[in-house]
C-alpha cells in the first residue's frame, strides 16, 4: 500500500497519539491474534465463487476452504464481517451449527477431525459488503463507474481484512498454496482477479463468469476483484527465470495513455530482479489492472490509478526530482511482489517488512538507472517525511498496524545498514538472500533482523531496536577537549552502538568511529566541526 499523504493526517496525529494504547476490543483479539479455533488447521486451499450485482451492490456466493488438520479439534473459526451474512456451512454435504461472535464464525464441526487428513469446509454467504470511504486507505468495496457510465467495480482490503468481501481465514500467518477465484458479473463487464485466466463462461442470465487460478501462496489481502469495460493487452517479458507472461486491463477512454505509461513495467522488472532476485510468482503471470483508486499491491494482479503520470500523483515524494522520472505506483506496488507477497508479514504489528523494503527499492528503482547517487538522493529527501510520532512496529496479536514511519524512516533505517554493511555486491546479494530464503512464506521481524545480523555479520539488533521500537533518532554529542573530539551517543537505548562514517572540518578527513554511550576520543589536531555522513539517518550536535 502506499500512504496517503495530506493535511488530515497531519492534523489527526495527536488524537492517534494519544489513543495509541488502546483498549484493544475483543473483536480486534479475535481479528488480529492467532486463536486456539484457527491454531489447529492448516489452510491447503481456497475457491472463492463470488456474484457480484452492481444493480443492489450485493455480492454472494461461497468459499470452499480446504485444510490440513493438525491437531485434533471440533471448532473452527471462520471471518466474515459486517454487514455480510454466513447463510450455512456445510461439511461433506451436510449442514454444521454455527455461533457468531461479530466478525467471526465459531463453526462445530460434527466429523471427527483426524491429525494429518484433509478436509473441506463451504460457508455460503450474501449481502452488502461495507462501502470503501477512502481506498485503498480505508478500504472495502469500491462501486464506481467509467466515462461512459459503465460500472467500475473494485476491492480493496488491506488492514481491514479480506473477510470485507469474502468469508476465510483472516489472519495473515497462514495462505493457502492455491486458490481458484470465480466471479461472475454482468455480461458486459470483465472481471480481473489473481493468477490466471482459465475459462469464461456466458451464463444464460445475462452474466459471464471468469475462473482465475494463481498456483502460488497468496496472502488475503492480495486477492481481488476489478471489474468493467477493460481493454486489454499482453507481452512477454524475458526474465531471470524465463519467458514471463505480462498482461495489461486498461478502462478504453485510458487505452492510449496506459499503453504509454505501461511501458515501464519491463523496466521495473529489469531493476527488481537485478536487487531482489526472480519475479516471485511466473506460474501466475504479471498483471497491471487500472483500478478506481490510486494503488494497491494485490499479486499477480497490481492495481493502478496513477492518471498515468510520473510521480505520486504528479509530485515526487523526495523533493529531489528523480521521482519524477518513474511512476510511482508502478514502481512501489511492483516492488511488493517482493516484500509483501514473496515475503509476507505474519502479523501487521511488523508491517516494516512489506513497507520499508518496498520504500528502499524506490531508491533502488533510481540507483538502477540514474546511479549511486541519485538513490541515496532519492531516500534521503523523503527524510522529509519522517514523523517519529510513534514506534514502527505496531502492537501484536490485535490487528494494529504501527507508525507511517514505516515507509520513510524504515527506508532510511535500510539505507543506514547498507553502509553498515560497506560493500553493495554484499547488499544486493542479502536483499536477494531474503527473497530465496523467505521464498513465499510468512515471517516476523525477529526472522528478518536474525537474518540480516547472521548474513552480514554485524550485530544489528540495537540498529533494529533503536529505529522500528523507539521513536528517538540517535544523536552522536560531540564537544572539543584537549587533544580532540570527543563523542557519544545519546537520545538513544543505552546499548545502541552503532557504527557511523563522521567528516572532521569542512572537507575531510573522514572516519569511521564505533560510538557508544560512553565518551570517546578522536586524536584530531584543530578541528572544531563533525558532520555524519548524510547516508545514515543520525543526528550531531556540538555540546559544551
Ligand atoms: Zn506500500
Amino acid at each position: 500500500m502506499i500512504r496517503l499523504l495530506s493535511l488530515f493526517l497531519l492534523v489527526t496525529t495527536p488524537i492517534f497519539a494519544q489513543i495509541q494504547h488502546n483498549e484493544f476490543t475483543h473483536d480486534d483479539t479475535l481479528r488480529g491474534s492467532i486463536t486456539p479455533e484457527r491454531v489447529w488447521w492448516d489452510l491447503t486451499f481456497y475457491h472463492l465463487t463470488v456474484r457480484v450485482q452492481p444493480a443492489d451492490s450485493t455480492l454472494s456466493g461461497s468459499t470452499e476452504i480446504r485444510y490440513r488438520v493438525l491437531k485434533q479439534a471440533q471448532t473452527m473459526q471462520v471471518d466474515l464481517q459486517r454487514p455480510l451474512q454466513v447463510l450455512r456451512v456445510e461439511q461433506d454435504g451436510k449442514p454444521l451449527v454455527v455461533r457468531q461472535d461479530g466478525n467471526a464464525y465459531f463453526i462445530t464441526l460434527i466429523k471427527p477431525q483426524k491429525t494429518g487428513q484433509t478436509e473441506a469446509i463451504t460457508v455460503h454467504y450474501a449481502g452488502k459488503p461495507r462501502v470503501a470511504k477512502r481506498p485503498p486507505w480505508d478500504g472495502g468495496l469500491v462501486w464506481s463507474r467509467d466515462k461512459s457510465g459503465n460500472w467500475f467495480i473494485a476491492t480493496a482490503c488491506q488492514g481491514l481484512g479480506a473477510s470485507a468481501w469474502w468469508p476465510c481465514k483472516d489472519h495473515m500467518y497462514d495462505e493457502p498454496d492455491s486458490m481458484a477465484i470465480s466471479v461472475t458479473v454482468p455480461e458486459d463487464l470483465t472481471d480481473v482477479s489473481n493468477g490466471r485466466l482459465r475459462r469464461v463462461t456466458t451464463n444464460s442470465d445475462h452474466t459471464r463468469t471468469f475462473d482465475w487460478y494463481v498456483v502460488n501462496p497468496i496472502n488475503n489481502y492480495g486477492v481481488n476483484l476489478n471489474i468493467g469495460r477493460y481493454q486489454h493487452w499482453s507481452e512477454t517479458y524475458k526474465g531471470e527465470k524465463g519467458p514471463l507472461a505480462l498482461n495489461f486491463y486498461a478502462l478504453p477512454e485510458h487505452l492510449d495513455s496506459a499503453k504509454m505509461q505501461f511501458r515501464q513495467v519491463p523496466k521495473m522488472l529489469k531493476a527488481f530482479e537485478y536487487w531482489f532476485g526472480p519475479y516471485p510468482f511466473y506460474e501466475d503471470g504479471y498483471k497491471l489492472v487500472e483500478a478506481p483508486y490510486l494503488g494497491m499491491e494485490h499479486q499477480s494482479s497490481v492495481t493502478y490509478g496513477n492518471h498515468f503520470r510520473n510521480g505520486y500523483l504528479g509530485r515526487d515524494l523526495s523533493r529531489t526530482g528523480w521521482g519524477l522520472l518513474w511512476d510511482f505506483i508502478i514502481v512501489h506496488e511492483s516492488g511488493h511482489e517482493w516484500f509483501a507477497n514473496n515475503i509476507t508479514y505474519k502479523d501487521v504489528a511488523d508491517m516494516w517488512i512489506h513497507e520499508s523494503f518496498t520504500n528502499y527499492s524506490e531508491c533502488l528503482f533510481t540507483e538502477y538507472y540514474y546511479g549511486k547517487e541519485a538513490g541515496a538522493q532519492y531516500v534521503i529527501g523523503c527524510r522529509a517525511l519522517i514523523r517519529n510520532d510513534r514506534p514502527i512496529i505496531g502492537t501484536y496479536n490485535v490487528n494494529h498496524e504501527g507508525s507511517s514511519d514505516m515507509y520513510y524512516k524504515g527506508g532510511n533505517m535500510l539505507h543506514t545498514i547498507r553502509q553498515l554493511v560497506g560493500d553493495d555486491s554484499r547488499w544486493r546479494q542479502l536483499l536477494r538472500g531474503l527473497n530465496k530464503t523467505f521464498y513465499h512464506q510468512t515471517v516476523t521481524s525477529d526472522q528478518i533482523e536474525r537474518y540480516m545480523s547472521k548474513e552480514t555479520g554485524l550485530i544489528l539488533k540495537p540498529v533494529f531496536d533503536q529505529y522500528l521500537r523507539d521513536v528517538r533518532i540517535p544523536m552522536l554529542e560531540y564537544r572539543l577537549v584537549a587533544g580532540g573530539l570527543q563523542y557519544r551517543w545519546t537520545n538513544c537505548f543505552s546499548d545502541f552502538d552503532m557504527p557511523v562514517r563522521v567528516c572532521v572540518g569542512e572537507s575531510g578527513p573522514y572516519y569511521q568511529l564505533q560510538p557508544t554511550a560512553q565518551w570517546k576520543i578522536l586524536p584530531v589536531k584543530n578541528e572544531t566541526a563533525l558532520t555524519i555522513d548524510a547516508n545514515y539517518y543520525a543526528l550531531s550536535k556540538l555540546v559544551r
